[in-house]
């Protein structure tokens, strides 16, 4: 029973779900918290929430959380409770012991985009500067990695160009491998406004999402195309606007870097790239694609909205470049209504990219072999990183199978569930000597855990999170931390212990430290967050106040680059043992791997994942609604029930993630994308058959 009448006092903070970043009054009650309420200042949500920020407090206090710090020799020994300081000086002189053995880079860290800013931050120190190596990486691999390296490559910045508010005033909107209904619900509302108002629509998905066909809304394009060819589509649309003349050439001649573009022009306007070659690709008749290149191009302001169904592809990069190329050739950039927007998965991933969580970048997206950059990084702390980049997460599994990697820092990821073929990292993990987690609850990764240090939920903590807009929003604690630690304190402990002192106030004086270090971050601070509300960084002498929008003068990198994306298929294909595609994505009332909303009981409409088939598939294979299915791919194997549906386009099925019961990882490929090993979760060849129920 909520009894929200009664609260004591609010709290403004923002929610740890989805990349919107909803602002929040938290009702407290003693020391719990009893309601959320939408903040109708929030800047990213103007009082709007769904049901999972509304209901978000559910799992703070669940009979799951784990308070009290625990070590084991051995996974396969009970748990000892023990204090915090035995929990932390084992896991130190553990990985002490084992860099003595193995070498400084035989231990690593990988953080969350769960955790605050100022937590990842102290994350990728504590790797730099205590373990000594560039060992770090965060949950950004698996989703938005391709983002931050496909828009710095051309654009020169890491982030999307907008303000969520800018949808307002566009004229055609272009949504990509994204269900922002469900995926980004308070900003999937205000695209539906906007659509209502007779914006104009082109869907380039698999499967028709809620958009495509919703009360008032109805697609102008929907391109459905094949798993695995968004290049091969990205390209054709390219194609188009080259070779009937739509490039905005005044734009071009002024704003990028004419060679670039001669070359990319050249490239795409090849027969082989118009969109009756790439048909056999697509799957989608060449006439539905050109009617949609001309409508984005002659349409008014057009503004691109993507997802994971760009980046988690072998060619998420190429993809994430292609969608910069048509911003840039159709003049669709600088100014509102326009722009390439990245819809982030969860709260913080624009954030922990931003506070230097890849192996080869410091804070503020600076290459670890710039060297002034690492003597900017030594003067302040004391220690200089190192300049060859580490190891990426899939390079620390591969490592431990080798026995060069013995030891891991996980704070706030679950890799085992989140990560793909989820039997390799669960052995990877077992040939590890010591792994630390740190979460809330005993999570899959847990299960392979030598010591595990209790996480607080961002209701027990102070920090920031940074939105899919670069809003940086205050996050406040509304109770006091369940285990009488912060995470940022946890790893401060841990630093100490291991002989590297991390000595901080509070969170407020770790932005500091992130201010003075990071260019795009020199007017952050607490005082100004308190009184703007919230910031979009840039934030600095030349824009005090924040940036909206992106590139309005000239590009971040200077002239805009052109860049070819040529289409290579992926390596997984159908065979006649795997004649299906299967592709994934996510449910409005659960969030990603679930930990959280499988333990709100207000969210729990939805309890099981289930696997989306076409009539036609199911037919064939005596399939009816609401029937156990087994699903096979050369990973491996599980079961799910049935949804038939006409969604699905024949020959692809699909599934959501959200429950470690259904295994979506299990059958999960390890492909990855040719620049950054993001995992290409989207394209699995499987076969299915109905089974009896498990
Ligand atoms: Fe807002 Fe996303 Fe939280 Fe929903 S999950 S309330 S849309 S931030």
């Amino acid at each position: 029973v909520i009894e929200h009448g009664q609260a004591e006092k609010k709290v403004t903070t923002t929610c740890a779900y989805c990349g919107v970043g909803c602002s929040f009054d938290a009702e407290v009650k003693g020391t719990t918290v009893v309601r959320m309420v939408p903040s109708k200042d929030g800047g990213a949500n103007h009082g709007h929430s769904c049901v999972k920020g509304r209901f978000a407090f559910g799992y703070a206090t669940h009979p799951d959380r784990i308070t009290t710090p625990m070590i084991r020799k051995s996974i396969e020994d009970a748990w000892q409770p023990v204090s915090w300081d035995e929990a932390i000086n084992y896991a130190a002189s553990e990985f002490k012991r084992i860099q003595a053995k193995h070498g400084r880079d035989s231990i690593g860290g990988i953080t969350s985009s769960r955790c605050t800013n100022e937590e990842t931050y102290l994350v990728q120190k504590l790797v730099r500067a205590a373990f000594g190596n560039n060992n770090v990486d965060t949950c950004a691999r698996v989703c938005h990695s391709p983002t931050g390296y496909g828009l710095k490559q051309t654009l020169g910045e890491s982030a999307g160009t907008q303000t969520f508010d800018s949808v307002m005033k566009a004229d055609v909107i272009m949504v990509m491998g994204a269900n922002p209904t469900d995926g980004h619900p308070v900003f999937g509302s205000q695209m539906k406004r906007r659509l209502r108002e007779g914006a104009r629509l082109i869907v380039v998905d698999p499967r028709a999402i809620d958009l495509v066909r919703s009360p008032h809304i109805q697609a102008t394009h929907h391109l459905k195309l094949k798993p695995g060819s968004n290049v091969a589509m990205i390209t054709s649309l390219a194609h188009v606007i080259v070779t009937e003349g739509l490039v905005q050439e005044d734009f071009v001649r002024e704003r990028c870097e004419w060679a670039s573009f001669e070359q990319w022009r050249d490239f795409v306007a090849k027969p082989e790239n118009s969109p009756e070659a790439m048909e056999i690709h697509t799957g989608v008749p060449a006439a539905e694609v050109r009617a949609a290149a001309r409508l984005f191009a002659t349409g008014g302001n057009a503004a691109i909205y993507y997802g994971l169904g760009v980046t988690e592809h072998s060619q998420g990069s190429t993809t994430v470049i292609g969608i910069a190329n048509l911003a840039m050739a159709t003049g669709n950039i600088g100014r509102e209504g326009v722009g390439v927007n990245p819809l982030r998965g969860q709260n913080n991933v624009q954030g922990s990219c931003d506070m230097g969580s890849f192996p080869h970048e410091l804070p503020g997206y600076r290459h670890v072999s710039d060297a002034a950059t690492r003597a900017l990084f030594k003067d302040a702390w004391g220690v200089e990183p190192q300049p060859e980049p580490g190891l990426r997460i899939p390079n620390m599994f591969e490592a431990a199978m080798d026995g060069t990697f013995l030891g891991l820092y996980c704070e706030g990821e679950d890799i085992v569930q989140s990560d793909p073929n989820t039997q390799h990292v669960e052995a990877a993990l077992r040939a590890m000597e010591c792994v630390v987690v740190q979460d809330l609850f005993l999570n899959e990764t847990a299960k392979f855990a030598h010591v595990f240090l209790p996480g607080s939920s961002f209701l027990e903590k102070d920090g920031t999170f940074t939105n899919a807009e670069r809003r940086i929003s205050r996050v406040r604690k509304a109770m006091p931390p369940l285990a009488g630690k912060a995470d940022w304190e946890v790893t401060c402990m841990l630093s100490n212990a291991l002989g590297y002192p991390m000595d901080y106030k509070d969170p407020s004086d770790i932005m500091d430290e992130i201010a003075r270090l990071t260019p795009t971050f020199h007017g952050v601070s607490y005082e100004r967050l308190d009184e703007l509300g919230s910031i979009q960084w840039p934030c600095n002498e030349d824009a005090p106040e924040g940036t909206p929008i992106m590139h309005i003068e000239q590009f971040v990198r200077g002239k805009g680059r052109f860049m070819l994306t040529e289409y290579i298929p992926t390596d997984e294909r159908t065979s006649s043992r795997f004649p299906l595609i299967l592709t994934t994505g996510r449910i409005l009332s659960q969030y990603n791997v679930g930990a959280q909303t499988r333990r709100t009981p207000n969210s729990m409409w939805h309890d099981e994942d289930r696997l989306e088939i076409h009539p036609a598939d199911a037919e064939s294979r005596g399939i009816n609604d609401g029937d156990w299915v087994g699903i096979t791919s050369r990973a491996g194997e599980t079961v799910l029930r049935a949804v038939v549906s006409e969604r699905m386009q024949p020959g692809v099925v699909y599934t959501t993630f959200h429950f470690p019961e259904s295994g979506a990882n299990v059958i999960t490929t390890d492909n990855s994308d040719w620049a950054t090993n993001c995992p290409e979760y989207k394209v699995t060849a499987v076969q299915v058959t109905r089974v009896t129920q498990p």
